[in-house]
């Protein structure tokens, strides 16, 4: 059994074609699906997920850091209100990201430790979004760490030094189509890092794995990144899908 710890299958991207999407990975043996929020307009769309997939939709809530914006505290309040509200695996994604836009980054460091703060009161693992901001982001881990708090450095894209970093944080580190990449990097040292650190995951409709890098990403293509790791790590995708699967539920607690 494969788990997809990181898919945004309520993405518009699927509109036209999600059950056959679905149907796709599941016929891989791609059985759970942990789905990150992003922010308040996609909240309806995952709960319509879950209810037609009960077994294998496993919800987040969380404000993601590209969409913290002037309204931020209005949506901080929503996932507040939904986390008080009912059953969520993990709060994520959350982070910060100065890729795209520096303008809220006084914003976006509150926003992380709020929701980190939550993910304990609620002793939820956290799912963390880190793009050109490694500093920024283990500034506010290294504070946050403590024995209970765990999660996933989602699509970690760091060095050795700082995957070594993220582990003695709490985190498995979340490998998606990024390592089949000629650029990649983490390939060069991911065999150094226990797989029971490891956890799988695409980020579809983004970085979809080769063969299909720069065409929509979907669940089923994560037997692209298991082949690869399972080349690097010397063993073979069954074992290394029951063992990053058993990670997941480590993490998420299911
Ligand atoms: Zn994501």
């Amino acid at each position: 059994m494969i788990t997809d710890t990181h898919t945004h299958l309520y993405s518009e991207a699927f509109a036209e074609d999600r059950d056959a999407v679905i149907a796709r990975a599941l016929q891989l043996g791609v059985q759970r699906f942990f789905i990150p929020a992003i922010d308040s307009t996609y909240t309806q769309a995952m709960y319509d997920l879950e209810a037609a997939y009960p077994n294998n939709m496993f919800l987040m809530a969380g404000l993601h850091p590209t969409h913290v914006k002037e309204n931020y505290a209005q949506e901080l309040a929503h996932v507040a209100q939904q986390l008080a509200a009912r059953k969520f695996y993990a709060v994520g994604e959350i982070g910060i990201d100065l890729y795209w836009d520096k303008t809220f980054l006084k914003e976006q460091q509150q926003a992380f430790r709020q929701q980190i703060a939550w993910a304990k009161e609620y002793h939820l693992p956290i799912v963390i979004h880190c793009r050109d901001a490694f500093d920024e982001v283990f500034e506010i881990l290294e504070e946050a760490k403590s024995p209970e708090l765990r999660g996933i450095f989602h699509c970690f894209t760091g060095t050795y030094p700082q995957a070594l970093q993220a582990i003695s944080c709490g985190m498995k580190l979340g490998i998606g189509g990024v390592v089949t990449f000629k650029n990649g990097q983490i390939d060069q040292f991911i065999h150094q890092i226990d797989p029971r650190h490891i956890v799988l995951e695409t980020d579809s409709p983004y970085l979809a794995p080769n063969p299909y890098r720069g065409k929509r990403n979907e669940s089923a293509y994560i037997v692209e990144v298991l082949g690869k790791l399972a080349g690097l790590y010397q063993i073979t995708p069954d074992e290394l899908a029951q063992i990053t699967t058993q990670n997941s539920r480590e993490v998420f607690g299911i």
